[in-house]
């Protein structure tokens, strides 16, 4: 074509993801990643897709049949799980304490559904007692909370949360993009009948698939809807006939990622062979040592209370005088290592430093605190432990 020139090859810079997601892909995901296409209709791929649902399942901790990855991005999770669920109207309780939580609520609202928001500053986990209070006075029909609010490294307390919606007889629905594989995760124990996560964060798959679950329970309700779902793509009666049809009676809804399904597979197997379990407490110990020497420097978390601390997303405040973005820009640059910046309310004022799946380990946790330091220094920041400096926080 006149004008057009050939782009160059593509020569990507390595870095090592420490920031909210994605994280770096697993050398076992990257080989899987490139295994041969097949079609989605082909029998060696319904076998992998059973294989997949039946590792997602584990990963979960659920026996809902309805348990397959959604084709996009933990947002398109989150979409999935609300348009399925919400009809015109409906009341929804939804727990805001953060980004993601606001993004529920314009989900919600786009869905015609009625938010009812329980809110608490970013950074300070969701009140039991004020959600009580608004399931009391309210009559949702379902409660939305967020487990890991990546936006500022808290955890919400998924567990009391599912006691009172059995309590109150309301669907409970959690985002878990930023925990599964990384915190403790519980969904049929829990009392969780719709949850989904993303590939790109503790799995250590690239972004582009959002595994999700749905109880009997849901199922119910949605097989009982009075008006279609709204979205064609999201319908999940529809893509369950894909997932969960049998050899035989498979009906195509949209052509599966099937290289992405590999690789989410692989991460899965990967996972699973570690130990939930492991993985929860590699999780938390490394994130423990990077808490120590953040504060060792004389920094602070953001999130004051060391129980609702997220291990696997770290929001860290920048002290006064630093600048924020200079910091990150040169961790970038000069030391290859991404870290995010705060969104929303907290922009220019944290640092968040994401340890998820296979970038959850001591050595990374040492290179990025060198790191840290000299810049910090470099800024004029005394790292030096001083009188005053704050102690380990207990939660
Ligand atoms: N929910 C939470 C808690 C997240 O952290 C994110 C992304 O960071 C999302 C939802 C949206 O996921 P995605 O950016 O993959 O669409």
């Amino acid at each position: 074509m006149p004008g057009s020139r050939l782009a160059s090859e593509l020569k990507p810079p390595r870095r090592l993801l420490l920031g909210p997601g994605p994280s770096n892909l697993h050398p076992r995901v990257i080989k899987a990643l490139t295994m041969p296409l097949v079609g989605h209709l082909d029998p060696y791929f319904l076998e992998v897709m059973d294989e997949t649902t039946e590792l997602l399942r584990e990963t979960f901790r659920t026996s809902n049949k309805v348990t397959f990855p959604i084709s996009g991005t933990g947002s398109a999770g989150m979409e999935a799980a609300l348009c399925n669920l919400i009809e015109d109207g409906d009341e929804v309780l939804v727990g805001v304490n953060g980004l993601f939580g606001e993004r529920m609520v314009d989900i919600i609202q786009r869905y015609g559904g009625k938010c009812i928001r329980v809110e608490e500053e970013w950074g300070i986990p969701l009140s039991i007692e004020r959600i009580e209070e608004s399931l009391r006075e309210s009559n949702a029909k379902l409660l939305c909370l967020v487990h890991v609010e990546t936006s500022s490294g808290v955890v919400n307390p998924v567990k009391e949360v599912g006691d009172l919606a059995k309590k109150y007889n309301v669907l409970f629905l959690v985002d878990a993009v930023s925990s599964l594989g990384g915190c403790v995760l519980d969904v049929d124990g829990f009392g969780i009948d719709v949850c989904y996560s993303g590939t790109q964060k503790c799995l250590n798959s690239p972004p582009g698939l959002s595994p999700i679950t749905f109880s009997e329970k849901a199922m119910e309700v949605i097989r009982e809807r009075k008006s279609k779902v709204k979205s064609w793509y999201f319908d999940v009666s529809m893509i369950e006939k894909y997932w969960s049809g049998g050899s035989k009676s498979r009906f195509y809804h949209h052509t599966a990622p099937v290289n992405l399904i590999y690789a989410l597979r692989e991460s899965l197997r990967i996972l699973l062979e570690q130990g939930l379990e492991n993985s929860w407490k590699r999780h938390r110990e490394v994130s423990e040592t990077l808490i120590e020497g953040i504060e060792a420097m004389g920094l602070e978390m953001l999130v004051e209370a060391q129980r609702f601390r997220a291990p696997t997303l770290n929001a860290v405040k920048t002290p006064e005088g630093v600048d924020e973005a200079e910091v990150r820009r040169r961790l970038l640059s000069i030391h290859g290592i991404e870290v995010g910046g705060g969104l929303g309310r907290l922009a220019g004022k944290v640092w968040r430093v994401g340890l998820m799946g296979l970038n959850a380990s001591q050595t990374n946790v040492t290179l990025l605190l060198k790191a840290l330091e000299q810049e910090l220094i470099r800024q004029g920041f005394n790292t030096e432990p001083r009188e005053g400096a704050p102690k380990p926080s207990k939660g």
